[in-house]
């Protein structure tokens, strides 16, 4: 199997467009759709022919572009079968478990709920690289929308359970303002602080910190580390259930 090649691009006034491409058999997945135009125009600087948009959830800023583009390129649209009735020009509805070929590497489906209801992320196992739109972020995780604290929970613990050097691409970046966040609640965290220094250091350089992995959002992310001591103590959480004080932390960066 050949190397895959990733375009990530800026799109919209803050998410991410991701484009897949397969080089031996030509094929190109986009993950989402923000906007048509933008996509359109990563698309003819690469010089790849659009043959999947992989959609992570029904919100406007991931399908606005869905329609258009599908009409310009004769794409495929997967989505959350969940969600379908909300994503414009859905073809293929999928479920946990699912797989979707893209060329000669496959994409499976892992369904993680909670910033929506039907929200998925797409693994690529093979070649070591999850696209995750508004469930994880670098150093934060998407908004409790259409979820609980416990569903969210469920479907972060889906991707805390992935290879650790597991690429990591997500829908939007925020890791200055979520280290910033991150910091008030596990401030003795020396590898957040090295990530905090760093993003500042990115941010003035205009290079995206992404994609992360899951080893660094493992160990960064406050999200992800619920079992922390010093983030149980922060909270006055000690032995709590590891959903309850992420909920809790969740709550936090709501009102931050
Ligand atoms: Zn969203
Ligand atoms: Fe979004």
């Amino acid at each position: 199997m050949a190397q895959l090649e990733i375009h990530q691009f800026p799109t919209r006034s803050d998410n991410y467009g991701v484009l897949i491409h397969d080089p031996e058999r030509g094929a190109t997945a986009a993950i989402d759709a923000p906007d048509a135009e933008e996509l359109l125009a990563a698309l003819h600087e690469k010089g790849w022919a659009l043959t999947h948009i992989l959609t992570t959830h029904h919100h406007h800023d991931h399908t606005a572009g869905n329609t258009i583009v599908k009409r310009m390129t004769g794409c495929t649209i997967v989505g959350p079968a969940r969600e379908a009735d909300s994503i414009p020009g859905i073809d293929v509805e999928v479920k946990e478990g699912d797989s979707v070929e893209i060329g000669s590497t496959t994409a499976r489906v892992i369904e993680t709920p909670g910033h929506t209801r039907g929200h998925v992320s797409y693994l690529f196992p093979e070649d070591g690289i999850v696209c995750v739109g508004d469930t994880l972020f670098s150093v934060g995780c998407g908004k409790l929308l259409e979820g609980d604290a416990k569903t969210m929970w469920r479907s972060l613990q889906k991707l805390m359970a992935l290879p650790a050097e597991t690429q990591l691409y997500c829908g939007h970046e925020y890791t200055r303002a979520n280290t910033k966040f991150a910091l008030t609640v596990e401030p003795d965290n020396a590898e957040l602080q090295a990530r905090a220094v760093e993003a500042e250091e990115l941010v003035k350089r205009r290079e995206p910190a992404l994609p992360t992995t899951i080893a660094r959002e493992l160990a960064t992310n406050p999200f992800l580390r619920p079992a922390s001591p010093e983030i149980q103590k922060r909270l006055g959480m000690e032995g709590r259930e590891l959903w309850e004080i992420f909920g809790e932390t969740r709550r936090r960066k709501d009102r931050f």
